[in-house]
């Protein structure tokens, strides 16, 4: 037998985020992922606190930013591998009465330290800004092909490449039992994958599909992220572009689709002047929850089965947070945040 604090099922930002937290706290981990699914390995990673829509703060993105970036950089040094990308991003406006708006919110005080105040009117070449842009500050992306591929090198035999097999989980609320692996607790990340989870299954993650595409543009020289028009155009280097993304409710196949394809490249050119190449269109299922907050806890009839799960789109900046979060709640008894805690859902026949 093998014996293990916690198992941890599912490799995408929540569950590397929460093993990383055990191993700052000196718990042991075992990881089963099935490698099949996951929005983590093809999100773009930005991290960027403000709702650039409506000029507002996320919920806790103070806290949320300043958390991951502490949490992201530790992980860095660790792996001695680059994973943090900072970048501007760069709001092109859309009309006099969006560059207004912005000037009012680079003043609030909640805002100002992330939106720079400047209406800048510079033209850039091979970007469309008739109405002139601001910058978001502190912002950046962090590589998440790079932080799973890190994280799986030093998980050495410490990790199932697996679908997880429901039949073979034994639990007693004192210990948890799965094969020849012997844990105090297992928590459930499965992003989008919650779906065909017997325990968790009935919460309302209801996902949220998103495409994008990876396209060439040689004439185009940016190293900040550019936002316009609903989509973000993020350099990843040697000429080559992140595009997207798009949000679909309805939709929960993970192929990407030729409609959206047409919706990406019309937004596309109506932001950039230079020729381009597609190179790649991709799509995933985003685990986002009916009322646009996380979901972490226990399940109420077995109190060692957790779950890490409701990320939404801003997986970068709230999984470091939750973990934490998650892993006091577990050790130290602390309470969780209303607004994150399964509990809000006991109306859900879970
Ligand atoms: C197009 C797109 C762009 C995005 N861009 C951003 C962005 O810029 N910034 C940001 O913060 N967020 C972004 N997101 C959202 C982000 O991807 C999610 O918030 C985050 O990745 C969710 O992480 P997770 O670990 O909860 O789930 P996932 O990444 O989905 O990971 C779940 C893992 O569990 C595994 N799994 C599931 N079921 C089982 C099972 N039964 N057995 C074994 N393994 C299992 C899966 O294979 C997967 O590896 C984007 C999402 C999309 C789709």
């Amino acid at each position: 037998m093998k014996k293990v604090d916690t198992i941890i099922v599912g490799m995408g930002i929540a569950g590397i985020c929460y093993a990383e937290t055990l191993h700052q706290n000196k718990k042991s981990f075992y990881v089963i992922d099935n490698k099949k699914t996951g929005s983590s390995k093809i999100a773009a990673g930005i991290f960027n606190p403000t709702v650039l829509k409506r000029y507002n703060m996320t919920w806790n993105g103070e806290e949320f930013h300043k958390n991951a970036i502490i949490f992201f950089k530790k992980i860095e040094n660790k792996y001695k591998k680059k994973i943090i990308y900072n970048h501007d991003i760069l709001k092109a406006f859309s009309s006099f009465s969006d560059q207004n708006n912005w000037a009012v919110a680079s003043n609030k005080p909640v805002l100002k330290e992330f939106l720079d105040s400047k209406i800048h009117t510079k033209k850039i070449k091979g970007i469309l800004t008739e109405f002139g842009y601001g910058l978001v500050k502190k912002c950046g992306r962090i590589s998440t092909l790079n932080l799973i591929n890190e994280f799986k090198n030093n998980l050495k035999d410490n990790y199932l490449n697996l679908d997880f097999d429901f039949s073979k989980l034994f639990s007693d609320n004192k210990k948890i039992v799965y094969g020849n692996i012997v844990a105090e607790n297992i928590i459930f990340c499965e992003g989008y994958g919650i779906i065909s989870n017997p325990f968790f299954k009935n919460l309302p993650v209801k996902g949220s599909k998103g495409e994008f595409l990876i396209v060439k543009i040689p004439n185009l020289n940016l190293n900040q992220i550019i936002k316009r028009s609903s989509i973000f155009i993020m350099p990843l280097g040697n000429e080559i572009y992140w595009v997207g993304a798009t949000y679909d409710n309805s939709d929960k196949k993970n192929r990407p689709t030729q409609l959206k394809k047409e919706w990406l490249i019309e937004k596309l050119e109506s932001i950039i002047m230079e020729s381009y190449k597609i190179i790649d269109h991709k799509a995933s299922i985003r685990p986002s929850t009916i009322d646009r907050r996380p979901i972490i806890g226990s399940h109420p009839n077995y109190k060692n089965i957790y779950l890490l799960n409701g990320m939404g789109s801003r997986g970068i900046l709230l999984a470091p947070t939750l973990s934490c979060w998650l892993y006091n709640h577990i050790y130290k008894s602390s309470p969780i945040p209303k607004e994150a805690d399964i509990k809000r859902f006991k109306e859900v026949n879970i």
